[in-house]
């Protein structure tokens, strides 16, 4: 995290052992990982996720097959949320209706703000 609370640096690994791998494999990983830094640290030091990868299972002839992009994505939508809504009771959806002001929705993934106004919870009730 930077002083300003963003984000700096993020990344993870997960190795998967296969079937049968040898006790000496094993034992030869858990003692590297114990020896490495943090990935936030490896990172910091400008190594990249091929780097890193290299450093831990270098010795393992590791091989890179694949590579997919990631990033932050979140489907919903302001449709997605008024089909959440529909699924609430008749007598809550009665309610925000008879409130008679409209109602914000933050989506838990991305936090992103819906608005609906009565007429939208009318239409959704109906
Ligand atoms: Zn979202």
């Amino acid at each position: 995290m930077n002083k300003e609370n963003t984000v700096r640096q993020a990344g993870g690994f997960i190795i998967q052992l296969m079937p049968d791998i040898e006790d000496e494999v094993i034992e030869g990983l858990e003692k590297k990982i114990s020896e490495i830094s943090s990935v936030t640290a490896m990172l910091e030091h400008g190594m990249t996720p091929e780097d890193i990868l290299e450093e831990i299972l270098g010795k393992y002839e590791l091989e890179i097959t694949e590579r997919i992009p990631v990033g932050f994505h979140c489907d919903c939508s302001k449709e997605r949320i008024s089909r959440a809504l529909a699924t609430l009771s008749r007598q809550d959806l009665e309610n925000l209706v008879a409130d008679g002001e409209p109602i914000e929705i933050k989506c838990h993934f991305c936090n992103k703000t819906y608005k609906f106004d009565t007429e939208e919870l009318k239409e959704i009730q109906a």
